[in-house]
């Protein structure tokens, strides 16, 4: 979950894992950490339709999550955009 705060004219991201509730480390509109920022606009053929959700995972909260799929995610190396 990410919210904005207004701190003396300039704003401030403040990040929350939706699943443990921790709040990640963040400065000035940037994370500082590892996040999955979770987005999803529910289609005509699921039970959702219209709903977009939006959530944020921490890093471990992610790996518990994805340690549970019985398919485990695929994992490439992107070369370094510079
Ligand atoms: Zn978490």
């Amino acid at each position: 979950m990410k919210k904005y705060t207004k701190q003396m004219e300039a704003q401030f991201l403040e990040v929350y894992c939706n699943c443990c509730g921790r709040q990640l480390r963040t400065q000035k509109d940037m994370i500082l950490e590892g996040a999955f920022p979770g987005h999803v606009q529910w289609g005509y053929f699921s039970e959702k339709d219209g709903e977009v959700h939006d959530f944020d995972l921490c890093e471990s909260c992610y790996d518990k999550w994805i340690g549970s799929f019985r398919i485990p995610v695929e994992v490439k190396r992107e070369n370094e955009l510079l």
